[in-house]
């Protein structure tokens, strides 16, 4: 078929990525029949994509080994440390706390022994529960802001 090979050099990415319409595209099958020289360039590029996705994709896929084996490694004693502290700190503040504030609030000493001397001033029966909530509440908060903060700088890391 009569054709410009290098005009045709030019339909053939388009012929790749299936953009043509069926009338160029069954010209350029036509070309490639025929013309050693175009059919040439349509495997070199062909060639050429391949190995361009080719190491794309290897380069994401080691990207991505790299992360999963960074997160292995840093990822599972930082997680079950963060996991054990909390679950310390929760059991230990928050009983200990919530223990303490239940003998306030019931002024158990007094109960139990009646003497006006163990009778524990209001101010301290309902000040220092509503204190202990209040540092607990604040140190919590703060706790998950942390986490999520480094959570996210976690997240800016994979992304580098
Ligand atoms: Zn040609």
């Amino acid at each position: 078929m009569k054709h410009s090979c290098q005009e045709t050099e030019s339909l053939i990415s388009g012929y790749l990525d299936r953009e043509l319409t069926q009338s160029d595209r069954q010209r350029v099958d036509l070309i490639l029949e025929d013309c050693d020289r175009c059919a040439a360039s349509l495997k070199q590029l062909k060639k050429l994509r391949e190995s361009v996705s080719t190491l794309a994709f290897d380069q994401l896929t080691k990207t991505e080994k790299d992360n999963m084996t960074k997160k292995a490694k840093t990822g599972l004693g930082a997680n079950l440390g963060q996991l054990l502290a909390i679950a310390g700190l929760i059991l230990v503040y928050g009983i200990g706390s919530f223990w303490l504030s239940w003998e306030l609030i019931t002024d158990a000493k007094f109960v139990e022994t009646g003497d006006a001397d163990d009778k524990v001033p209001l101010f301290i029966r309902f000040g220092i529960p509503t204190l202990i909530g209040g540092v607990g509440i604040l140190f919590f908060t703060v706790l998950f802001q942390r986490l999520k903060t480094a959570r996210i700088d976690k997240y800016r890391d994979v992304q580098i």
